[in-house]
């Protein structure tokens, strides 16, 4: 189609992704973020599949070993720290910051909005308009990329499944030099599990804050699976030092000090004391909740819902950005091909709700093994990262 002007409200992965490869097909783009400032998670590791990659080598000209990390096996440990099971795979793994700084300096600073928070929006057949309390901007299109906690998601499927998966993730990272070298060296080349009843703990090396790359300079960064109770429990490790209960994540410095202290206590109690190390020498352990959102419908005639404004789906795929780039992709695609925004919508949305759906009940089904039931074997090929199924 030809020229349309888009509105991408959101601009973290899924959103950024979204508005450089419509730009590049010569749509007038503009993100809007209710960030007053340029996101920051602090460096947060994520697995790093091809969806995730494809823009910045496609498009943005960078090579993988700029921004990423390449490790070989994949491998469990017993209690005991000895190795349990050591198999060949070849996964990357980046960080948030890393990512979103690439994309964003691709982008540039004109035309990304920040202090712009979506409060309202319609449409009709010709267009929407969307209002940041008290600027109102038509466009096109709108692209909802706006996360988890969706306004848009909420406006529109009011009905839209959100649950909590029963456990959060408790996160860190330390500086490679920050640990003792045996324990660097050994879980510098791998992801390394260890699964214990109920729970489980992957940890990976992930490029260092300012983004190198250099083994010295690199973090290595933890996920750690664990159950709270709905109710009390929850209620009581999302309540921050100042006394305020969070509804998504806990940043980094405000977890109480008596959740720190357990959480390094449970570590030295419970994990491989590699393990145990890497948690207890992290300084502000953070931790985000674990939800499965669902969605029926991605399409509004001409507003779309991208991300993890659609489905969010647990971490065990390591796909949500993926997904979230795929979104973008097939959306580029879809425009390209349509007479119109709402055709190229209402063309774009039956794969996009298939690759969500599948890829939610993957994660729910690896959820439910390693958290609940307790039938995650060590080296298990089902459990290997992948947006579309294992390894893919
Ligand atoms: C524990 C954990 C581990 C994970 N590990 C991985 C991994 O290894 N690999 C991976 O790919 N993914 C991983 N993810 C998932 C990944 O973080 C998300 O899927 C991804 O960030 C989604 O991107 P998004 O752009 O759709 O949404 P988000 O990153 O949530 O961004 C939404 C943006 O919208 C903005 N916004 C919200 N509301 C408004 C509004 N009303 N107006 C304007 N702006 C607004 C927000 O400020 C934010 O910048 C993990 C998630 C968790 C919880």
């Amino acid at each position: 189609m030809d020229r349309a002007s888009v509105a991408v409200v959101g601009g973290s992965l899924g959103g950024l992704t979204a508005a450089c490869l419509l730009r590049d097909d010569g749509h007038d783009v503009t993100v809007y973020e209710r960030s007053p400032r340029p996101l920051e998670q602090r460096g947060a590791g994520i697995g790093f599949l091809e969806a995730s990659y494809r823009y910045l080598v496609d498009r943005a000209g960078l090579a993988l070993d700029e921004v990423s990390i390449a490790t070989d096996h994949i491998r469990y440990l017993h209690r005991d720290g000895t190795v349990a099971s050591d198999g060949e795979h070849r996964y990357l793994f980046s960080s948030w910051n890393t990512v979103y700084r690439r994309l964003l300096d691709h982008w540039g600073r004109e035309g990304y909005l920040l202090d712009h928070e979506m409060t309202d929006f319609d449409s009709d057949e010709s267009g929407a308009t969307v209002n940041f309390g008290g600027r109102t901007v038509d466009a096109d299109l709108l692209v909802c990329a706006d996360g988890v906690g969706s306004m848009a998601r909420s406006r529109l499927q009011p009905t839209a499944l959100s649950t909590y998966a029963g456990y959060v993730a408790w996160r860190g990272m330390v500086p490679e030099a920050q640990l003792t070298p045996g324990t660097a060296a050994r879980l510098g080349d791998a992801i390394t599990y260890y699964v214990y009843a109920n729970s489980h703990i992957l940890v990976y090396p992930i490029p260092g804050l300012e983004g190198s790359v250099e083994p010295g300079d690199r973090l290595i960064n933890f996920v750690w699976y664990r159950n709270y109770l709905e109710g009390d429990d929850l209620d009581d490790v999302l309540t921050d030092r100042n006394g305020e209960r969070r509804d998504l994540s806990m940043p980094p410095g405000l977890a109480t000090d008596h959740h720190v202290a357990e959480v390094r206590a449970t570590a030295a109690a419970r994990l491989p004391s590699v393990l145990a190390e890497l948690v207890e020498r992290t300084a502000e352990p953070f931790l985000q909740v674990v939800y499965d959102v669902e969605v029926d419908r991605m399409a509004f005639g001409n507003i779309c819902l991208l991300g993890d404004a659609a489905f969010s789906v647990r971490p065990h795929a390591a796909a949500g950005t993926a997904k979230a780039a795929d979104d973008g992709w097939a959306l580029a695609e879809a425009l390209d091909a349509a007479p119109d925004v709402s055709s190229a919508l209402a063309a774009w949305e039956p794969r996009q709700l298939e690759v969500g759906r599948r890829l939610l009940e993957r994660t729910r089904d690896i959820g439910r093994r390693s958290q609940v039931d307790n039938t995650w074997e060590a080296g298990d090929p089902e459990f290997i990262f992948g947006l579309h199924g294992p390894g893919r």
